[in-house]
């Protein structure tokens, strides 16, 4: 039996609703934590606090929503040791798993297996400096196979967030070899504002929307 425990905020089932998984029902694993203080964080609520739950108990109540994909996400995910081997055991039971990370620490360690979705903080975050380089080039760097298992996300709220995510997207080259996911951040850019930009510069990347701020109150959590 592990002995692994770690601060948990919650474990709950929704609409996975901001990557190319959004749609499908998904299972989250919230770890608390973060600290990164990004403008207009949506689960604030999550960077302090949580439950210590034990590794074997955390996958138990994930287990139990039977969803076709499990996400470990946060506050920070990253920042806490014990989730290597809690995502490793994940991917033992043979469930397929996502990690969300805010892109601040190097997922070097993170299982292969795992389809791991990386955040990209443009300036309206206040925090883009801290973006972590090594994210991009493990991705570039990748076999196929296990480039697949990359995806980066950004959230755009002006213009200024539209041009330095598009002049990193074409710097690297990152549309050609992995998913990029672009959105609106809700309420604070027209969506047909981003898809025109979008459009006007053929730039390779996925328009999204965060679906499930369409489907619940956006100030809802648990969702
Ligand atoms: S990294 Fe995520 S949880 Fe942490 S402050 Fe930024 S948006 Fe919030």
């Amino acid at each position: 039996m592990s002995t692994n425990t770690l601060n948990i905020s919650e474990i709950f089932c929704s609409i996975q609703g901001e990557s190319s998984f959004a749609g499908w029902p998904c299972t989250f694993i919230r770890l608390a934590g973060c600290g990164h203080g990004c403008r207009s964080c949506d689960t604030a609520y999550a960077e302090t606090g949580g439950t210590r739950l034990e590794q074997e108990e955390i996958i138990r109540r994930a287990l139990a929503f039977q969803a076709p994909c499990i996400e470990v996400t946060g506050g920070e995910p990253l920042l806490q040791p014990a989730v290597y081997p809690l995502m490793q055991q994940l991917c033992d039971t043979g469930q397929q798993l996502l990690l969300e990370t805010g892109g601040f620490l190097s997922v070097a360690r993170v299982d292969r297996r795992v389809h791991k979705i990386i955040d990209l903080k443009p300036p309206s975050s206040g925090v883009a400096a801290q973006n972590n380089p090594e994210n991009i080039q493990l991705a570039l760097q990748a076999l196929p196979a296990d480039r697949q298992r990359f995806e980066f996300k950004t959230v755009i709220a002006t213009r200024e967030d539209y041009e330095w995510a598009r002049s990193l997207i074409l710097e690297h080259r990152l549309g050609d070899s992995c998913t990029v996911m672009m959105g609106v951040a809700f309420g604070e850019l027209e969506p047909r504002e981003l898809a025109e930009w979008i459009l006007g510069d053929r730039l390779r990347v996925r328009m999204q929307l965060q679906l499930h701020k369409y489907i619940w109150d956006p100030r809802m959590r648990g969702v």
